[in-house]
């Protein structure tokens, strides 16, 4: 079975959790893409230049998943990912785990539009800034991260304008996403919705 399920939406909507979980119910392998912009961040804020850093990408760069997931790793993953070079380097690793015997489940911004888009199920998970932002800033906290609600909030807006904004693949629904919008939903009624979807298809 070579099903793809392709799951966008930006930072903190639940892109994550849905597809995990989905990911584990349907016994197909998951990518968080998101990690592989954060690991060309990580390394160019150690210095190396962002086009190298992602060519140079090795899986063991992704291992250290709570170095990756700091405010500033944020902010310089959104930077490198604006680069389209940087991107390029990146395609054909996540399009060839898209492809894998058994399925994938991969989620990042630019999967349904650009990596996948052929992918059989689409999804494009979304909320407000504001139940973002509350979310995040309970996450960082609970990780032991000195931040403020107001800077946490800051810092998602940035990122949704300068994901939104830029001219490589920027983020957006693709034409034919199913869209779920979280704001108001837990997260277990938002997996019964992404969970339906993929049985739809799958049928
Ligand atoms: O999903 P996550 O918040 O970990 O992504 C970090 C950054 O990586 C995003 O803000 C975005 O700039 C970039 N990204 C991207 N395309 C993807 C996944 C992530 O541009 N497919």
């Amino acid at each position: 079975m070579k099903l793809t399920v392709a799951i966008d939406g930006p930072a903190a909507a639940g892109k994550g959790t849905i597809s995990k979980a989905v990911a584990r119910e349907f016994g197909l392998a998951h990518l968080d893409t998101g990690l592989l912009y954060r690991a060309v961040g990580a390394k160019v804020l150690a210095g190396a230049a962002p086009v190298e850093a992602a060519e140079a990408l090795v899986p063991a760069d992704l291992a250290p998943e709570d170095a990756l997931r700091t405010p500033d790793v944020a902010q310089a993953a959104s930077r490198v990912a604006a680069d389209p070079e940087v991107r390029a380097k990146l395609l054909e690793f996540q399009r060839n785990f898209a492809r894998r015997e058994g399925g994938a489940v991969l989620d990042g911004r630019d999967i349904g539009t650009v990596i996948c888009p052929d992918a059989e199920v689409k999804l494009f998970v979304t909320a407000s800034a504001e139940a973002r932002a509350e979310r995040r800033y309970k996450e960082l906290i609970g990780n032991g991260h000195e931040v403020t609600p107001e800077q946490v909030l800051a810092d998602v807006k940035a990122r949704d304008a300068r994901d939104a904004g830029r001219d490589a693949a920027p983020m957006v629904a693709a034409e034919d996403a199913v869209m779920l919008d979280t704001t108001e939903l837990s997260i277990a009624e938002a997996l019964d919705r992404a969970r339906e979807c993929i049985r739809l298809k799958i049928k």
